[in-house]
């Protein structure tokens, strides 16, 4: 059995990710932090497809407690080890510079860049072990292209994008690969206050993508066939 880890499984691309994984074949650990109805609602899914699924709860900016989690994991799974990890837990807390607070900045940043390193440093290692391995780090347009009123979304992001492609080159060897998909505006519960109707019209697709189509892109980098495939930030944006 393989193990694939999921953070922020619970709703939106995270959990069309745990849902194409397990199809995959893989044994979906579903990470959340808050909302366990919506996480088992996706542990469901899964079982409903004939996969199995765990919950794992931790806030992935909490450096301890995903160290703590994960190894009482790999304690008890002392013969398996997460051959895939996905970096998707991400927080949006729009403003304008001039206007953002101390919390706005950090908040965004400890989820998206701290919450990656932390998952990342921990698994990377029994990843490099076995010589086989996939990290994939949800990013986003706004960290290659900025937007306004994402200068901490913004950074966060083009920070993984950074450490994405750092990464690849400390264990490209060990046939680890580390790659980012970098998604424009995909339907979830974090776009929902946006004003689609109006969105849709900068988009060359003239729509907002689906989470599922996000999850067939993270399925092929996990696959075996994305093997020669490392260091890389794959935009999937309908052009945008
Ligand atoms: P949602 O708001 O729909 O879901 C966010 C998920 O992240 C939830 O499962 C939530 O868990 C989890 N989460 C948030 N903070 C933490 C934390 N500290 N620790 C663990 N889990 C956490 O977001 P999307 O599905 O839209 O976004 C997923 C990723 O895709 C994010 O990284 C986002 O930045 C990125 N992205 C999204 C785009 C979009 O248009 N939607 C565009 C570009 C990138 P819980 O349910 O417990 O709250």
């Amino acid at each position: 059995m393989k193990y694939a880890l999921v953070t922020g499984g619970s709703r939106g691309i995270g959990r069309a990710i745990c849902l194409k994984l397990a199809k995959m074949g893989f044994s979906v650990l579903v990470n959340y932090q808050s909302n366990k109805v919506a996480a088992e609602e996706t542990k469901n899914l899964i079982e409903a497809n004939g996969g199995t699924a765990e919950l794992l709860l931790f806030d992935v900016a909490d450096g301890a407690a995903v160290e703590k989690v994960l190894s009482e994991w790999q304690a008890a799974h002392a013969d398996d080890y997460i051959a895939v990890l996905v970096n998707n837990a991400g927080i949006r807390k729009d403003n304008l510079m001039f206007w953002m607070s101390d919390s706005e900045w950090s908040n965004v940043l400890d989820t998206s860049l701290n919450g990656s390193f932390y998952t990342t440093r921990t698994l990377v290692k029994y990843m490099m072990n076995k010589k086989f391995g996939r990290v994939i780090n949800i990013v986003s347009i706004s960290g290659i292209n900025g937007m306004a009123g994402q200068t901490n979304y913004a950074a966060a992001k083009a920070g993984v994008i950074g450490m994405t492609k750092a990464l690849a080159l400390e264990t490209a060897k060990k046939k680890v690969t580390i790659n980012a998909v970098a998604p424009g505006f995909i339907e979830t519960d974090m776009t929902k206050d946006l004003n689609q109707d109006e969105l849709k019209k900068i988009v060359p697709a003239q729509r907002f993508g689906k989470a599922e189509e996000v999850a067939d892109l993270v399925g092929f980098l996990a696959s075996e066939n994305a093997s020669y495939i490392t260091g890389q930030v794959i935009t999937i944006s309908g052009g945008l």
